[in-house]
């Protein structure tokens, strides 16, 4: 899940890199004073958003282990007056809608669920959220494969996009396609996990290998539950990124980037301070209103972690107290 600092005018490709021999610097985690200063200044601010934005509260981000994101990459980070600076992407009154295209099907039981992730979507970003007709694969003119090794079938991303591109709507912020079916960018390269153009404001992913039995492995009675939280986590970083968010090396942050399953997976489905400031300023949400209806979701859905930690931001930002919940 990569995003790089050229992002308006790169498309980005996700996971499965190819690195190169290359020296990286080691991550140094930013420090208390640099993390103050990515989130800017916070006095002018409504005591509300003050509260919500209150460095104290949340999770320095780690040290990156071998073979993590940033052990990989270098990555300089977007503090918020570098992203107000930037020429970002934000809804207008014609542009305002995010869709959702499926490709090929989505089979009950074995996928996650589109009416979920909609839902999931319009509650993060507080936005119209709408869901496109599933498209059948062999009526799109796709280039198809089956893996060399794997023997698996998989579609090559570009014509995803370039279709995407050539049938987006006049009120769309951005169009991501999700499906079930791998995808590959290249000929030379294995799989890839998804691929996007803020440019042109069109993404592809692909849940397919954020199942057990893609890797020969058995489905555990909570693979439901695992596949929703995987699936509405990428979601909502792929859609962050149509905003011009950068990866964040600030906090524990949905934001962070993520080299392997593990490490996506150890990620927090909630935005720290400075990605959160990042996209108030492109919506214009109410923070505590955007905290209720996540509460909602993540009660309806079982999530019970992701719940608590809403319902203390709320606490935070309302001043409730614990007997009032
Ligand atoms: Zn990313
Ligand atoms: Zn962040």
């Amino acid at each position: 899940m990569i995003m790089s600092g050229l992002m308006k005018s790169l498309t980005f490709v996700v996971g499965m890199t190819i690195f190169s021999a290359a020296l990286i610097m080691a991550f140094e985690p930013p420090t208390y004073k640099e993390r103050l200063s990515a989130i800017g200044s916070t006095d002018e601010l409504p005591d509300s958003l003050q509260l919500a934005l209150t460095i104290d509260d949340f999770e320095p981000i780690p040290d990156s282990r071998p073979g993590d994101w940033l052990a990989e990459h270098h990555e300089n980070g977007q503090t918020f007056d570098e992203f107000i600076q930037s020429d970002n992407n934000s809804p207008d009154k014609i542009r305002n809608v995010i869709y959702l295209q499926p490709i090929g099907q989505f089979r009950q039981g074995q996928s996650p669920s589109l009416d979920l992730l909609r839902e999931y979507a319009a509650a993060y970003f507080v936005m119209n959220v709408d869901i496109l007709p599933a498209t059948v694969i062999r009526r799109l003119d796709l280039t198809i494969r089956l893996n060399p090794y794997s023997q698996n079938r998989q579609i090559l991303t570009g014509d995803i996009l370039r279709n995407l591109k050539s049938n987006l709507r006049g009120n769309a912020f951005c169009v991501l396609a999700i499906t079930m079916e791998d995808l590959y960018p290249d000929p030379r390269w294995n799989f890839v996990f998804g691929q996007a153009s803020v440019r042109d404001r069109v993404g592809v992913f692909s849940f397919a290998r954020y199942d057990p039995v893609f890797y020969g492995e058995s489905r555990s009675s909570r693979y439901q539950e695992l596949l929703l939280r995987r699936s509405t986590k990428v979601l909502v970083h792929e859609i962050a990124h149509m905003f011009s968010l950068a990866h964040c090396i600030y906090f524990k942050c949905v934001m962070n980037g993520s080299n392997h399953l593990q490490e996506s997976d150890s990620r927090p489905l909630s935005l720290c301070p400075v990605c959160l400031r990042k996209l108030h300023s492109s919506i214009g949400f109410d923070v505590a209103t955007r905290y209720h209806r996540l509460q909602q979701f993540y009660s309806n859905v079982g999530f019970i972690f992701e719940k608590d930690w809403v319902t203390g931001r709320l606490r935070k930002i309302e001043g409730l107290t614990n007997e009032q919940d």
